[in-house]
């Protein structure tokens, strides 16, 4: 389903913070939520879900960040580029932006999410579920 997502690697703009997938994601979806947006500056984020043992940070430590009472936000202390999501009663699961991905063109979107929060002017143009 999902091609050559397997040991990709990714990290953050500056480069201080780099991890490796070791398994295929076992979600990909987008998020159209205001914390997203907020958190990103962009109208929706993309983002592929691990579970934690199939990530290997490779240098740096992330910053977490409590964006609400349910998730932290993972970035970058240095250049701030977001690394993951996670919610703190869940930390087992990752949600990483594919955009931190060095290769990220193999991800296959399964799912929007939040669409409740969707800007207007965002068109899905999928058959793919959709969560408000
Ligand atoms: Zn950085
Ligand atoms: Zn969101």
């Amino acid at each position: 389903m999902f091609l050559d997502v397997k040991n990709k690697e990714g990290g953050c703009h500056c480069g201080k913070v780099r991890f490796k997938t070791k398994e295929d994601p076992y979600w990909v979806g987008a998020c159209y939520c205001v914390d997203c947006r907020k958190i990103s500056g962009s109208p929706y984020t993309v983002f592929a879900a691990y579970e934690t043992g199939s990530i290997e940070i490779l240098q740096g430590i992330p910053t977490n960040y409590s964006s609400s009472e349910k998730v932290f936000r993972s970035f970058c202390g240095e250049c701030s580029s977001p690394f993951a999501y996670f919610y703190k009663d869940s930390p087992e699961k990752l949600f990483i932006p594919i955009g931190i991905f060095d290769d990220p063109q193999g991800f296959k979107l399964q799912a929007h999410i939040w669409t409740s929060q969707k800007l207007p002017w965002v068109v899905i143009h999928d058959d793919l579920p959709q969560k408000a």
